[in-house]
């Protein structure tokens, strides 16, 4: 069994959005958890990670199902599967990882909680989880074809204002084995992964993934690990 704990720092707003406005004047949220922090969800991050670990994979000498041959994954014509659909899953497969949300920071988390405790005990609303972070934007909806602005077209939509700090973890299932080379595989993928979420092109959710610990079995081998990078053995 492995877990990989990281840190994930925004460089700039950051904006996963749930599709769904709130009230009248929030065309798109971002999505929270049940205390009102923004999280980062575990599916988002898990399709960043598996794209980029595709990407990543042959020149580490991991084997890749070729995408235009297969798009339905591995095994949609019986063949073996490759690694990249035996570590993240395919159509009937099920993945070896779990990716959890990652969470607003523990200090962070701290403050907030902090604040709206006062706020309570001042017969207040608490809203600090509600508003930490929070950037809203409104936009004017551009005709893509003619470049003009639509008329009555204003939406407004949110993001998490950077620097936000993220803590989150990715643990394999005990019933399938990952090894370190697969771990080794992950770790690089998240370290090379620049943003997330939507708004790339306006410079949105530019971010750095740090790997602040990796456990196999309950062990650290974050050492063992740096010396598998440095030494070009994932080959
Ligand atoms: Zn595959």
């Amino acid at each position: 069994m492995i877990e990989i704990r990281y840190t994930i720092k925004l460089l700039s707003p950051l904006r996963i959005g749930t599709g769904i406005g709130k009230a009248a004047y929030l065309d798109n949220t971002i999505v929270r958890d049940n205390f009102g922090q923004p999280i980062i969800p575990g599916s988002s991050l898990k399709g960043k990670v598996r794209a980029t670990a595709t990407r990543l994979a042959e020149p580490l000498g991991f084997r890749v199902h070729s995408q235009s041959e297969k798009p339905n994954g591995c095994l949609s014509d019986g063949m073996t599967i490759c690694d990249i659909c035996r570590i993240f899953g395919a159509a009937q497969v099920p993945g070896n990882l779990y990716f959890e949300n990652a969470v607003v920071s523990a200090d962070i988390q701290k403050v907030i909680f902090q604040l709206d405790r006062e706020r309570r005990d001042h017969q207040l609303t608490p809203r600090a989880a509600l508003s930490f972070g929070q950037n809203i934007r409104t936009n004017v909806a551009i005709d893509r074809r003619t470049h003009t602005s639509l008329a009555d077209h204003l939406f407004s939509t949110e993001s998490v204002g950077s620097p936000v700090i993220f803590n989150g973890s990715i643990r394999s299932e005990k019933s399938m084995p990952v090894s370190l080379r697969d771990a080794a595989l992950l770790v690089s993928a998240l370290q090379f992964i620049d943003h997330l979420g939507g708004g790339r092109g306006r410079g949105l959710g530019r971010c750095e993934i740090r790997v602040d610990d990796l456990l196999m079995d309950g062990a650290s081998k974050l050492d063992q690990l740096a010396v598998l990078l440095e030494s070009g053995e994932v080959k």
